[in-house]
């Protein structure tokens, strides 16, 4: 039986199973065909290989087994509240075996005096041990699949309906030993022996039933990388296709803005890192095919500068560029950082944003399609339709993920040779999975900060400490610096939110009844929160009560000190980007992480990773081990092609980059994937992406 047949043959017609069953494991757990069934993983495995005797038992055992023999059932109770006990005992001491459900069954299948084993968690009741629905076999069953015993991911309709763990291995094993030998391997020989990996027939076979942890790893192991090879090799084919489609303007000259801006003009040296990524683009951008690339760099790490060159080497090509920012405070800031640094050029550099008036705007149109216009910066009013260019070739988008994926591609279009993209993240999204959720975009990274920047300060301070917190406030508003205050603001628990907000609000303006306040947060108007955002960038508020709309990349210098209420809500790389606001200027700064005191261990240890490092890397790493790649805020929006069903993002980076390295070998050798030896491997690849999101639309 091939894959295919497993997959287009339904659950029910497997022996022991039937259209009863069938429909439950379908309904319950998404099981339809033989394949599911087949790829059904345990979660995670119990030990069968040794047995334990009830006067060994204690109250911080596992699930264990045990032999021996039952010695009376009594039906205890009524109706609802009907229970069967069986006495069993091992010869080394009794416990009560419970059922409080199938009574009629259990009682009709187990005999006293004969040897069972059974294997449950010991639980112990007024001196007395017993196991609930235990797992129960005959010692022959047992021998069968003695070693690890996998747990399979169930619900609690089909244990009512006497479906259990043990009742999956069956039917797997039944299907194991149908089929499990013809199931062919897609991954050549020569892969398997490079990365030593089992064959697939094996690893299907011990992942249900492994001897012992090794094989069982070993196992996993195979299982997960071909999920990722696939995952890798439709991104990368999908990449190499469009590459091969889609040409670009080829900028082979570096041209005399640039040259002029970089000895005359550069406010200060350009980083080891700046420069690195710089010619990285550069050398992206005279290939002749379009690219799209995603700067990292850490908050603070000058972004802007190396956006600005990139901008001079497009110029210089005689062609237009644009920035697109996702706020309007975002664009203003970067329209007027960047005028300043170009005026001596003699640029035309212009801001187009929803409050631009209509004379502007219409001047800027009609620039841009005369090509007088050599910068635009804005808002995502630059996208729309009447937005026309005479020859855009380069397009910058910062904090990408507040755009969406749809919006990007809208750039293309602007142009008849579609623009060199350029999407900008303080994200640090950790390259693993940079590579897998941006797919085809190739990565810079600035991993180097501009010299003399003071790390952050950052503390956890609980709830009985905000009085000194407070002090320390006050001394930094006295010597004239600036403060946020954050606050929560979650969809699900928006009400409340609001409240503590308001709340917070009113305590601070009584606290610090000399300081100024400016308040803000996401649902006021934009013209509104424009407004309470600018008196704090102008030093006419001393401190900013606010949500995080002050997330993404504003930049007030003198704020030094940022107050974090109820940090343990957010995200680790939430954090990360908030306390980006400050440390941006000579004074030294803080970040005060504020949290009520009863927290779990694990918070605890999130928050302290905070106040050990400054480093978004390390921040994104820790945030993706603890907890999981689906919460890194804001980032994957257009998320991944497919689920997973092994393989985790977080905890399998080798195998991931191993896999990567493997589909690039592949697709060197072949690269239409059209030798008889990939074609097993392409048609795995295209079963598991057919439903799967087009990657096309992602820019
Ligand atoms: P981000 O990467 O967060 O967008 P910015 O581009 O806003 O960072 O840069 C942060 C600050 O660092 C700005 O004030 C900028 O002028 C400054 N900066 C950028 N590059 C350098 C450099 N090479 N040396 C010193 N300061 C720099
Ligand atoms: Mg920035």
């Amino acid at each position: 039986m091939s894959i295919d047949r497993l997959r287009a043959t339904e659950v029910m017609y497997l022996k022991g199973v039937g259209p009863k069953r069938g429909e439950m494991l379908s309904k319950q757990l998404g099981i339809k065909t033989l394949y599911d069934l087949l790829y059904h993983f345990p979660t995670h495995y119990v030990d069968r290989s040794r047995f334990y005797t009830i006067n060994s038992f204690h109250s911080e055992m596992p699930a264990v087994q045990v032999k021996g023999r039952f010695v009376t059932f009594t039906v205890h109770g009524e109706g609802a509240k009907m229970r069967l006990v069986g006495l069993f005992s091992d010869g080394t001491g009794t416990m009560e075996v419970v059922w409080f459900r199938r009574i009629k069954w259990m009682r009709e299948t187990y005999k006293v005096g004969e040897e069972y084993v059974v294997f449950g968690k010991p639980a112990e009741f007024s001196g007395r041990w017993s196991m609930v629905h235990p797992e129960i076999d005959t010692p022959q069953s047992v021998q069968a699949s003695a070693g690890l015993r996998g747990v399979y991911p169930l619900t609690e309709q089909l244990r009512n309906r006497g479906i259990n763990s043990r009742t999956i291995f069956s039917m797997v094993q039944t299907l194991l030993q149908g089929y499990g030998r013809t199931i062919e391997d897609p991954l050549p020989r020569d892969m398997r022996m490079r990365l030593r990996l089992m064959d697939k027939a094996s690893a299907l076979e011990a992942i249900h039933n492994p001897r012992d942890v090794s094989q069982m790893q070993e196992a996993r192991r195979r299982l997960k990388f071909e999920e990722l090879f696939y995952l890798q090799l439709n991104i990368l084919n999908y990449s190499r296709k469009r590459a091969a489609k889609m040409g670009g303007y080829r900028f082979s000259r570096v041209g005399e803005l640039f040259n002029r801006f970089y000895f005359d003009f550069l406010p200060f040296p350009l980083t080891g890192a700046q420069k690195r990524v710089i010619k990285e683009i550069h050398a992206d951008m005279k290939t002749g095919r379009q690219m799209n690339r995603l700067l990292q760099g850490d908050v603070g790490s000058g972004k802007t500068l190396v956006a600005l060159m990139c901008m001079l080497l497009a110029l210089g090509n005689e062609t237009q560029a644009c920035l697109m920012a996702p706020t309007e405070i975002l664009a203003t800031q970067h329209f007027e950082t960047i005028s300043k640094m170009v005026a001596p050029l003699g640029i035309n550099v212009k801001l187009l944003t929803g409050s631009t008036p209509k004379k502007q705007r219409d001047v800027i149109h009609s620039q841009l399609l005369d090509g007088s216009l050599h910068i635009l910066i804005g808002t995502h009013a630059v996208i729309e339709d009447n937005v026309q260019f005479a020859r855009l070739g380069f397009v910058v988008i910062d904090e990408q993920h507040r755009f969406g994926v749809a919006q990007r591609a809208r750039m293309w279009k602007k142009s008849a040779v579609p623009p060199h993209v350029l999407v900008m993240t303080a994200t640090p999204i950790p390259r693993t999975l940079a590579m897998t959720v941006y797919g085809d975009l190739d990565v810079s990274i600035i991993d180097e900060l501009p010299p003399g920047r003071k790390p952050v300060v950052t503390v956890l301070r609980y709830e009985d400490k905000r009085l000194q917190v407070y002090q320390s406030m006050a001394a930094q508003l006295r010597a004239g610096r600036q403060v946020y205050v954050v606050y929560p603001l979650i969809k699900e628990n928006e009400k409340v939110d609001m409240k503590s907000l308001e709340e917070g609000y009113r305590q601070i303006c009584e606290t610090f009844r000399h300081f100024r306040v400016a308040y803000v947060h996401g649902k006021m108007k934009p013209a509104e929160k424009d407004y309470q955002m600018n008196l704090f960038a102008s030093h006419q508020a001393d401190i900013l009560v606010a949500t995080t709309v002050i997330e993404v990349g504003v930049n007030v210098p003198n704020a030094t000190t940022m107050v974090i209420e109820n940090a343990e809500r957010f995200g680790l790389s939430q954090l990360h980007q908030l306390r980006g606001r400050v440390g941006r200027g000579e004074g030294q700064s803080y970040c005060v992480l504020m949290s009520k005191a009863a927290i779990a261990r694990e918070t605890r240890k999130r928050l302290e990773i905070m106040t050990t490092t400054t480093d978004g890397f390390v921040v994104a790493e820790a945030d993706l081990k603890m907890r999981g790649p689906g919460d890194i805020e804001g980032t994957i929006q257009s998320g991944m092609p497919i689920d997973l069903k092994i393989a985790s993002l977080a905890s399998d980076g080798d195998l991931l980059q191993a896999a990567r390295n493997e589909a690039e070998h592949l697709l060197e050798s072949d690269p239409y994937l059209d030798s008889s030896a990939s074609l097993p491997i392409v048609k795995e690849m295209r079963q598991l992406f057919d439903k799967a999101v087009d990657w096309s639309m992602i820019s």
